[in-house]
């Protein structure tokens, strides 16, 4: 690695606090040393405090790009020059383009998600999906789905503190794409019953399912789910979660979100280079493998 980097090596970072767990940087200096990109991508201990003048030295260094996460994907707005339409739509930001001194915000949750979907052949374009969550993650879904085209979405959660945010979401969703959204209690089962019936996909994009709920799932049996439901988490550790089982013994197709953080690193690469991450290379030197998850017999 140390050998590679050159005069000419641009810099990349990710500003997040805590960050020292990430496999941000595996996956993106894999990624350049495989496809003979001069970039090296580090992880930077930023939280709020200094996020200011860490954008500040972005410029100053020329960097030509860089990653957010928590706490920084909201608070990183007022420093950037222009937003993407769906952080804009998310009111976050993942990731960050400077081209030529304009500091753009993008956010590649969503994006990532989607992409998951589409290389595990599944096909929710023009059909309605039913969603738990209303947080970072669930919003990036939401956003994205609504703008690639899916037709209808069903979003539920419970009265906490992410349900206004869930009703600005949709207001969003509802003035600026023509997918139909409908915000519901989690606390009303019959009518999560009753949107899963209708729809071709359900998905957790809660914490619900991962340590500290590790072994919890809000879906209370069986009868939630069909054989030809597609059902899929955002958490990739465990791979399986308690719901992800359920599913898959009734013989759902599944998938977990190992997808989802391999593609929305992909979006953002491609977004730095203008290259495609080498996405099967990935999967195999990382040890990627969602498909372990998916259901048995698919
Ligand atoms: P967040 O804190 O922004 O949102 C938490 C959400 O969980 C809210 O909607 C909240 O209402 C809901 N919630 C909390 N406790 C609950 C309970 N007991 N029952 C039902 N709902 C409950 O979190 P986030 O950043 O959106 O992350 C959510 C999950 O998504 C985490 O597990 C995280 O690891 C995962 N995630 C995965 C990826 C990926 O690339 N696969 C990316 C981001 C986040």
């Amino acid at each position: 690695m140390a050998e590679r980097i050159t005069g000419h090596t641009e810099l990349i970072g990710l500003m997040a606090d805590p960050i020292r767990h990430s496999s941000s940087p595996a996956i993106h200096n894999e990624a350049f040393a495989y496809l003979g990109l001069d970039y090296a991508y580090l992880a930077f201990e930023v939280n709020n405090d200094g996020l200011k003048d860490a954008i500040t030295g972005m410029r100053a260094l020329k960097m030509p790009g860089a990653n957010l996460s928590m706490p920084n994907k909201s608070a990183v707005i007022p420093y950037l020059d222009k937003l993407s339409p769906a952080a804009e739509l998310c009111g976050a930001v993942n990731t960050i383009v400077n081209q030529d001194g304009v500091l753009t915000g993008h956010i590649t949750d969503g994006v990532g998600y989607m992409e998951a979907l589409r290389d595990n052949g599944i096909d929710v374009i023009g059909k309605k999906m039913t969603i738990v969550g209303s947080g970072g993650a669930a919003t990036a879904i939401q956003v994205q789905a609504a703008l690639d085209g899916v037709a209808e979405l069903s979003i539920f959660n419970m009265r906490d503190r992410f349900w206004e945010n869930a009703k600005a979401t949709i207001d969003k969703i509802a003035e600026r794409t023509s997918c139909k959204v409908t915000l519901y209690d989690l606390a009303d089962l019959d009518r999560l019953k009753a949107e899963i019936e209708d729809s071709c996909l359900f998905t957790n994009a809660t914490g619900v399912g991962m340590k500290p709920l590790e072994g919890q799932t809000y879906i209370p049996d069986a009868s939630f789910f069909r054989k030809d439901l597609i059902v899929t988490d955002v958490i990739y550790s465990p791979a399986e979660t308690a719901m992800l089982k359920l599913a898959r013994e009734i013989g759902c197709k599944t998938m977990n979100g190992m997808g989802m953080l391999l593609f929305q690193g992909a979006a953002a690469f491609q977004l730095w280079t203008g290259k495609e991450m080498p996405i099967a290379h990935m999967k195999k030197v990382l040890g990627i493998s969602y498909e372990a998850a998916k259901g048995e017999g698919h």
